[in-house]
């Protein structure tokens, strides 16, 4: 028999959580499925450094499960399970968990965040979080007075260069795999990490991250049009982009998405996609951020879906 929920909130996340936190507030008894990343991407073991109100560092499991925890307390139906289908053409809306289990939605919240691309050298699973990571504004804390490689050459990884010298890094060095022509980043980005003293390697192509025998990176290892070479770093963040966890958007027909594939919404209500009713917050909207942006926007988009249901309630009565 087919499921019938007012408020469906896709992924486990700080979005997904909190989306359910306000969205259980306003009386609209939302039903949360976590997918197959319960907690979302802070459950890889890591300390969140830059969030408010735990000022010695709170680790990303511990914070995911007060979340949860809160969103309980507040009455929201958190069930395991995945979405693997939707139909999103009309309202109720059709979704499908693991490949069985029928759900007609009247709304939906899409918060199924983003991955950070990763090179895919081997090494890079066994320093990540020693060292690697995939996001600047996290991981600046441990910058300081360390010396800093970003790899890429768009504008993220402009931006993660000039956040590691902003956090006092003592020296940061971007390591591009083309030539300085090639490279994505506009101009006055470039420039603006140049002015504030960033360095750059070009044609170098990351193949090998070098660790010490406590498993900590050291450094890396490239080709370079002089040869293979080794370079000394303390810290390497990465910058080669990132994908949209979209896929439920990519199997539903009428949803716009920006053409990495990242769910493009409207700012009233906040946060509703192309589709009347279905609303999306946090990474798979605003490409991998921070904690405290995804719930900014899951916030918000509770409040648009309260508005949303109180208006399309007005208009059916
Ligand atoms: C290693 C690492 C460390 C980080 N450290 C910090 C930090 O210190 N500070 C900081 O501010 N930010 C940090 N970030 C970034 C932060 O984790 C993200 O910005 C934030 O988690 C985004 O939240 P989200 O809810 O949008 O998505 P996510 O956290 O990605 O959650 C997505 C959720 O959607 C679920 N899902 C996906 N597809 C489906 C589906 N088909 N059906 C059901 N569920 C689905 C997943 O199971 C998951 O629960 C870090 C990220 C990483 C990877």
């Amino acid at each position: 028999m087919e499921e019938q929920v007012r408020v469906l909130i896709i992924g486990s996340g700080p979005a997904g959580y909190t989306a359910a936190i306000y969205a259980s507030r306003a009386n609209l008894k939302p039903v949360l499925y976590e997918g197959i990343e319960p907690g979302g991407q802070l459950t890889t073991p890591t300390d969140v450094e830059n969030f408010p109100g735990h000022p010695d560092s709170v680790s990303g499991p511990d914070l995911m499960g007060l979340m949860r925890r809160q969103a309980e307390r507040f009455g929201a139906d958190m069930l395991t399970g995945n979405v693997t289908r939707a139909d999103l053409s009309s309202r109720p809306f059709h979704v499908v968990i693991d490949g069985e289990k029928e759900i007609k939605a009247e709304t939906l919240i899409i918060a199924t965040g983003a991955t950070a691309k990763y090179l895919g050298l081997p090494s890079e699973t066994k320093f990540r979080g020693q060292g690697v990571s995939a996001c600047a504004t996290c991981d600046g804390f441990f910058y300081r007075k360390k010396d800093v490689a970003v790899v890429g050459g768009g504008n993220v990884a402009m931006d993660a260069a000039r956040t590691a010298v902003r956090m006092g890094a003592a020296s940061v060095t971007i390591v591009y795999r083309r030539t300085e022509a090639d490279m994505p980043a506009i101009q006055a980005e470039y420039q603006a990490a140049l002015q504030e003293g960033v360095k750059f390697l070009w044609k170098t192509s990351t193949t090998e991250f070098l660790g010490d025998e406590d498993g900590k990176v050291v450094g890396l290892r490239a080709n370079t049009p002089e040869g293979v070479k080794e370079y000394a770093f303390d810290r390497i963040c990465l910058a080669v982009g990132s994908r949209p966890a979209s896929r439920i958007v990519s199997t539903t027909k009428g949803i716009e998405t920006d053409d990495n594939g990242y769910v493009l919404v409207k700012e009233r209500p906040f946060g509703m996609t192309s589709r009347k009713g279905v609303f999306a917050g946090g990474d798979v909207v605003h490409r991998p951020q921070t904690v405290v942006m995804a719930m900014k926007a899951a916030k918000s988009v509770a409040v648009g879906i309260a508005q949303y249901v109180d208006a399309v309630k007005l208009l059916s009565e």
